[in-house]
């Protein structure tokens, strides 16, 4: 069996060898500090500024509203506790959702330990928030308003426009978790009206390690990490070049075929997921149906031990999830499904697929036939 067919790229997706080819000069030969004065310092602050312009054209944002950062989880990080102490003297009450990433969470927890005070919103049964339910959490003391632009486990996508339309009529901040969105779900951040928006490379085909937050000009946002002048005096420290190049190609390349790539992943979502409900019974799709990322499916397969099948999968080459990847390894029920109205037994059951560019309808044929046998066998023990 020399299967390897992988059905994670919500965790993580290989880099694309156009994108390492554009990195690979800046480990050794073009190897220059950004911030030298010299010939091989000003071309790597060259290449730094179009990589900001690529990834801005991508966001139609400008470049100088674009900063790197060291991963989704630091821009993440930094939306919330920028604004958390920039504007402490506005207010103090933050909003979010309950079925944040990690990274928006823990940062929530650590800001109710300073004396923020955090309200997390609901979702109904797809994972969509509750727009009159935000309306009403509004208070005088609201200075953040942070909600996913689509869910990593689920695959549901928020209604963004719209919170970012009810954040600006009560001169509220808005950001979003856009880091399973960007590079699957084209973002124009003026047309959304959001004020700040987190992304990651290693989710669109770019390196691990690099990730990016717009900010929108005139946002009142405290520094990340103080030391130099880098990221226009905002988050210091020595560029990541080679990482930064990456991200930079990985976003131009995710925008230049995207409606390529998006026809083709969506027309196998919706094959995998009419298959799954043909042909083996008892099943739930987790998440939206409409309203989900392109790449996600989500299923619950009902008297089935998640983990067990994970493993069966794996035995047959093909790679998939039980959860978000943060969490794959660990056994707590995932707090999404919770949140979407799931049971312990049915959230155990529950496996995620994320299909990406390389996969093709062989190899769903292929997980098919395999995950039909073998919830088969496993309901039977
Ligand atoms: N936010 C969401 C929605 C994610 O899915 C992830 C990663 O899985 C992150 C943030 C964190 O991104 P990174 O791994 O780049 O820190």
């Amino acid at each position: 069996m020399n299967k390897n067919i992988y059905l994670d790229h919500a965790a993580t997706t290989y880099v694309k060898k156009e994108v390492l080819n554009e990195m690979m000069p800046y480990f050794s030969k073009k190897f220059g500090n950004p911030s030298a004065i010299y010939k091989l310092g000003d071309e790597n602050k060259n290449i730094v500024n179009l990589a900001r312009e690529r990834v801005a054209r991508a966001l139609n944002a400008k470049p100088t509203e674009i900063y790197f950062t060291g991963c989704g989880s630091e821009s993440d990080n930094w939306a919330l506790k920028g604004i958390a102490f920039a504007n402490k003297d506005k207010g103090n009450h933050i909003i979010t959702t309950c079925i944040e990433h990690a990274a928006i969470l823990k940062s929530c927890e650590f800001l109710e330990k300073l004396g923020f005070e955090i309200t997390y919103l609901s979702v109904d049964k797809y994972g969509r928030i509750d727009l009159d339910e935000l309306k009403n959490t509004i208070k005088e003391t609201t200075i953040l308003i942070s909600v996913m632009f689509a869910n990593n486990e689920i695959g549901t996508i928020e209604p963004v426009k719209e919170i970012a339309q009810i954040a600006k009529e009560h001169n509220i901040y808005f950001h979003t978790d856009a880091v399973q969105a960007v590079g699957n779900v084209k973002i124009d951040v003026k047309e959304l009206g959001v004020d700040m928006l987190s992304l990651s490379g290693h989710k669109l085909y770019g390196p691990k390690g690099i990730g990016a937050l717009y900010i929108k000009e005139g946002t009142n946002i405290e520094k990340l990490i103080h030391g130099g002048g880098q990221e226009l005096g905002k988050r210091a420290g020595t560029e990541n070049v080679p990482s930064i190049v990456g991200l930079g190609k990985a976003m131009e390349i995710a925008y230049r075929d995207f409606d390529k790539n998006n026809s083709k992943i969506l027309a196998l979502r919706e094959y995998f997921i009419t298959e799954v409900e043909r042909r083996i019974p008892d099943v739930k799709l987790n998440g939206h149906r409409e309203l989900r990322l392109p790449g996600n499916i989500n299923f619950s397969f009902n008297g089935v031990d998640g983990g067990t099948l994970l493993e069966m999968l794996n035995l047959h080459g093909i790679s998939a999830s039980s959860g978000s990847a943060c969490s794959a390894r660990n056994v707590k029920p995932s707090h999404v499904l919770k949140a979407i109205g799931l049971d312990d037994n049915t959230i155990k059951s529950s496996l995620r697929f994320s299909l990406g560019v390389e996969n093709t309808k062989g190899d769903i044929d292929y997980v098919l036939t395999i995950l039909e046998k073998e919830v088969y066998k496993l309901r039977k023990i």
